[in-house]
């Protein structure tokens, strides 16, 4: 089966096709090229079901969004839907880690508790829509460590870990990671809603 990934993140269309290819090696994910909608949601499954809608329109397949980002405790779930620029428009990653590692630069770990969220959309040229959720539980680091992933990677360190050796997901190899992220979570919700296609 063939689906579009409305997404214009290389590292997003990666990680789905890694991941697929773990769990459904029948399902081929090709990447978007049409235009981009305005993702003026204020919830992650809005933004997913805005860009999958459009990527549906546009090219007539079943289409998948992911609308993720970084939700941290002591900040209310913030930055949110505003991960991508929560320093600014110019959506750098390195800046926007930079900024949440300020806000928190005073707090301790036992209060330092955020989760990586991603919100699946799965819309049809036909009109159906489904959301499903994955969420990663973790905590921020008190600085960055690794260089593999994207985005909040080198400052999350997911629960679960031995304590004495914890670390980032910018220290996670890929299948590391796309054993047991968010958007991993997500995708496996997703998969009887695949079948009924
Ligand atoms: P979106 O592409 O509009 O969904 O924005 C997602 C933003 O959330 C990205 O730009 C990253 O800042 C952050 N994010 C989402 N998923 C991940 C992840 O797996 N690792 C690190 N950061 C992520």
């Amino acid at each position: 089966m063939k689906v579009v990934l409305a997404t214009h993140n290389s590292h997003k269309v990666a990680e789905f096709q890694q991941i697929a290819a773990a769990t459904r090696p029948d399902l081929e994910i090709v990447a978007y090229d049409g235009p981009e909608p305005v993702e003026d949601g204020v919830t992650f499954a809005q933004n997913a079901l805005i860009k999958a809608r459009a990527a549906a329109e546009h090219t007539g397949l079943p289409a998948l969004a992911d609308d993720s980002g970084i939700c941290v405790d002591v900040l209310g779930g913030s930055p949110g839907v505003f991960s991508a620029y929560w320093a600014g428009q110019k959506k750098d990653a390195t800046a926007n880690l930079e900024l949440l590692l300020d806000q928190l630069r005073d707090i301790a770990d036992p209060h330092r508790a955020a989760q990586f969220h991603s919100t699946i959309a799965l819309v049809t040229a036909e009109g159906a829509e489904r959301t499903v959720q994955g969420i990663w539980p973790g905590r921020l680091a008190h600085r960055p460590a690794g260089a593999g992933g994207f985005g909040y990677d080198p400052i999350f360190i997911p629960d679960g870990q031995d304590p004495a050796a914890e670390r980032t997901v910018g220290e996670f190899t890929d299948a590391e990671k796309q054993a047991q992220s968010h958007r991993a979570r997500a995708f496996q919700a997703l998969i009887p809603l695949l079948a009924e296609l």
